[in-house]
């Protein structure tokens, strides 16, 4: 069949593609990246009134929204795009049928997208580019700076999206546009350096830029923690307890689990998470795993997350990775050779935090040197970073190496001690054992006295963060994997 504009029905590429153009000319660049890029087409039929467009989305709930919200836009745009009237109905795939997205073919086609910076809500937000982080103030139109706390260097529009991250970024978008409808809470999760924190800041930036009235706190729940503490020092609790429970339209709280097993912190939370759920307010968190998983989470604090919608970040795709550094590199006007992006995008896998610091060292190298950034440097700053095709070293050998190089005992780092003599030393254990062995965070946990997984994570995201700024600690790393 042809229509009206010479569209063969049969070619869906094709027909998604015209119907697509159009609807970029109606929907702005953060929702057509959250919302309608995902798509897939997967079929075409001829009806009695014209046509039926079928839309697959990656889960229930994307459809839901696009259903909702986007099927207006779609069946005009296809009605279009064809000249036939066209109608779409959306399905979504059944858990474990991502194929196509785990595959990242369809993270190849979100990541390799560049949203044009055309949206007008979007771009009224100045990027700084300011790196001391902190102070996060916005710049125009007298915002509530002082309370709200949010960095404005995090945005939706720098958010590189792609399959990994598709559902979260999908979900912060619905909440940001939307507070407190259906998805509250929002409990985002996710191994470290993944964006988390990048999302909460964007989902309050979003707010504010479309309601500049609205009350947003962006705090980590040990800034919570040390507030209470604080409040209860100074028997302020009743202004704490305003502060909270009464002055805030959302809050956005980083690394919940922080808040597991402080008993008074987490009855303190608990009352705040009702004052402000019942009164129809957004609470948006993120944590380093999921309810479940949160050791000594109080039982009715993790009810209660599972009552709204809970959305995971995985490491992102290699597609991803490259469009996130060129995007880091655009954005800081840093000249990187497409060899070198692949290149530390091969062996950088599991942390968007740590391909940035690499970037940025690579940047000062270059700046120092007065070259440019080359394969051969990228290779040599990574040596220390990555290990070597596939090396593998017991979790016995890399602990004796550790305390050879600190002259230790191997009793110390399974020990409770945490003065910083030990307790460096240990994390550094604890990380080169995640990178130089298969084993999950438990596992490694019992090679140290039988810590939990949580405290390995911490150890070992410690140890990663130190690379970035601490030369001692990364000269010891190398040592240690020197000898080993
Ligand atoms: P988390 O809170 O999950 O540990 P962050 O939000 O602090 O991670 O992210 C670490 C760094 O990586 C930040 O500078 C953030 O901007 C960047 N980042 C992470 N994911 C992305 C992404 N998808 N696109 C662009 N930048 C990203
Ligand atoms: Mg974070």
């Amino acid at each position: 069949m042809r229509t009206s504009l010479n569209i063969d029905v049969n070619k869906w590429p094709d027909l998604w593609q015209a119907a697509y153009r159009v609807i970029e000319q109606e929907v702005v660049p953060t929702k057509l990246q959250a919302w309608i890029q995902p798509l897939e087409m997967a079929g075409v039929e001829e009806s009695a009134s014209g046509m039926r467009v079928q839309l697959v989305a990656a889960n229930k709930f994307t459809a839901d929204w696009v259903r909702d919200n986007y099927r207006q836009v779609l069946e005009s745009a296809f009605t279009r795009a064809t000249g036939a009237k066209c109608e779409v109905a959306i399905s979504f795939k059944e858990a474990g049928q991502d194929s196509a997205n785990e595959a990242g073919e369809a993270g190849q086609v979100n990541s390799s997208y560049q949203p044009p910076i055309e949206d007008p809500l979007d771009r009224s937000i100045e990027v700084s580019s300011n790196t001391d982080s902190g102070s996060g103030q916005f710049n125009d139109r007298g915002r509530r700076q002082s309370d709200s706390k949010l960095d404005n260097r995090y945005i939706f529009n720098n958010f590189v999206v792609g399959a990994s991250n598709q559902f979260a970024h999908a979900s912060c978008v619905a909440v940001a546009e939307n507070p407190a409808r259906q998805y509250n809470p929002l409990f985002l999760f996710g191994p470290p350096g993944l964006g988390k924190t990048h999302l909460l800041h964007a989902i309050g930036n979003h707010l504010l830029m479309r309601n500049p009235n609205a009350r947003v706190a962006y705090l980590s729940a040990e800034g919570f923690v040390n507030d209470l503490i604080d409040s209860l020092q100074h028997k302020k609790m009743p202004q704490f307890r305003t502060k909270y429970r009464d002055s805030y339209d959302m809050i956005l709280i980083d690394d919940i689990q922080f808040l597991a097993g402080k008993k008074s912190s987490e009855e303190e939370f608990f009352h705040t998470f009702n004052a402000l759920h019942g009164s129809k307010r957004q609470i948006v968190v993120s944590s380093d795993r999921p309810p479940k998983e949160i050791e000594g989470l109080e039982e009715r604090i993790r009810t209660r997350f599972e009552w709204g919608l809970i959305a995971d970040i995985a490491p992102p795709e290699i597609e991803t990775r490259i469009a996130i550094l060129k995007a880091k590199a655009e954005r800081d006007d840093i000249y990187l050779p497409d060899d070198v992006a692949t290149f530390l995008a091969t062996h950088i896998k599991s942390n968007v935090r740590e391909l940035e610091g690499v970037l940025i060292r690579l940047q000062a190298q270059a700046s120092l040197t007065g070259a440019e950034i080359s394969l051969e440097m990228a290779k040599h700053e990574l040596k220390t970073a990555i290990p070597e095709e596939g090396s593998h070293f017991t979790a016995e050998a890399i602990q004796a190496a550790v305390v050879k190089h600190f002259r230790i005992r191997v009793q110390d780092l399974k020990s409770m001690n945490r003065s910083r003599n030990i307790a460096m030393p240990r994390q550094i254990a604890m990380y080169l054992m995640r990178k130089y062995t298969s084993m999950g965070y438990k596992e490694i946990g019992a090679y140290f006295g039988g810590k939990d997984h949580s405290t390995i994570l911490y150890g070992c995201a410690q140890i990663e963060k130190k690379l970035e700024s601490d030369s001692q600690i990364r000269d010891a790393v190398e040592a240690i994997q020197n000898l080993l």
